[in-house]
């Protein structure tokens, strides 16, 4: 079967301040060669450039939440989407309010956006399905944070069911595409070959997710169990516990501990504070709880693997 293609970038991975290396948040996740942009702070252009990503691809952005480290680059990246020309429709995904805020600021530029512009507002609840396509079912995760913020489910479509090789010489050709979406097999003397001696599953769907800006939320843990990779921001140590309740961050122990208690294939960590200046610290203290953990950082692409081969 054909590989297909399901990995994250991690464009920026700091909290709040640019600083250290580090960029405001913005990922791009490839599934299938469809791209999605989730967040998009401060700069993210200028680092889907240095990508090589070209902006036209990007059929959708889902924006978590208002603080400025998730959306300020949202205006200069859809001018400039403008501005290039695109006529491809986009989408995007985020709280109701951002769509008075575009609006405004197209309105006093007097932008008449030269591509089809849907604007799709999020509510702050687990489970919602708000996008399908032909690769992804995407579904909510409702986040705890001092604003309405919510994570997202990416799920890729199920490939189509395997041919058994021994079989192949009593499919016709022009049955395979049928027989690989689950049909039978008729033939005109009245035998049938069932789906199930013709085929062999596909491997199981894999799952994304992805929860920042948020508070150590237990109740995620059902939403999140088995993902093959989950993405929870770790912006501070154990240390600074208690500033993560204050502001309502995690710690990095704080997401190994999610990722633990929902069983996932990996666990990204990313949204550090920019009082340290490695992140290795915050490493340190999560391999202990969940073994399977790392780093994200600017340019890094993780694929998403199933969980069970992880
Ligand atoms: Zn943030
Ligand atoms: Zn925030």
């Amino acid at each position: 079967m054909a590989h297909r293609r399901f990995e994250l970038t991690t464009l920026g991975t700091g909290a709040a301040l640019p600083a250290r290396g580090r960029f405001p948040t913005a990922q791009l996740l490839n599934v299938h060669e469809a791209l999605y942009l989730i967040d998009c702070g401060e700069g993210t252009q200028e680092r889907l450039r240095v990508a090589g990503i070209n902006l036209v691809r990007i059929g959708h952005i889902f924006i978590s939440h208002l603080h400025g480290d998730h959306y300020l680059g949202l205006m200069g990246l859809m001018s400039s989407m403008h501005l290039v020309g695109r006529t491809a429709p986009l989408h995007v995904h985020g709280p109701r309010i951002l769509k008075e805020i575009i609006d405004l600021q197209l309105r006093a530029s007097v932008t008449y956006l030269r591509y089809p512009f849907t604007f799709h507002a999020l509510e702050p609840v687990s489970g919602a399905v708000v996008w399908e396509d032909a690769h992804v079912v995407v579904r909510t995760l409702a986040l705890k944070h001092r604003l309405p913020c919510t994570g997202f489910l990416f799920e890729e479509r199920p490939a189509l069911r395997h041919l058994r090789t021994e079989k192949l010489p009593l499919i016709p050709q022009f049955k395979r595409n049928a027989v690989k979406a689950g049909e039978d097999l008729r033939f005109p003397d009245g035998t049938v070959l069932t789906n199930a001696e013709l085929t062999l599953d596909p491997p199981p769907p894999r799952r994304y997710a992805y929860c920042s800006d948020t508070a150590y939320e237990p109740t995620l843990v059902p939403h999140l169990r088995g993902v093959d990779l989950l993405y929870h921001e770790a912006t501070f140590t154990e240390q600074l516990k208690k500033r993560a309740q204050e502001t309502l961050h995690s710690t990095a122990a704080q997401a190994a501990t999610i990722a633990r208690d929902a069983d996932v294939g990996r666990l990204l960590l990313g949204h550090f504070s920019s009082r340290y200046k490695s992140a290795d610290e915050l490493l340190a203290e999560a391999l202990p709880i969940f073994p399977r953990t790392a780093l994200s950082y600017e340019g890094a692409t993780f694929p998403v693997i199933e969980r069970s081969i992880v």
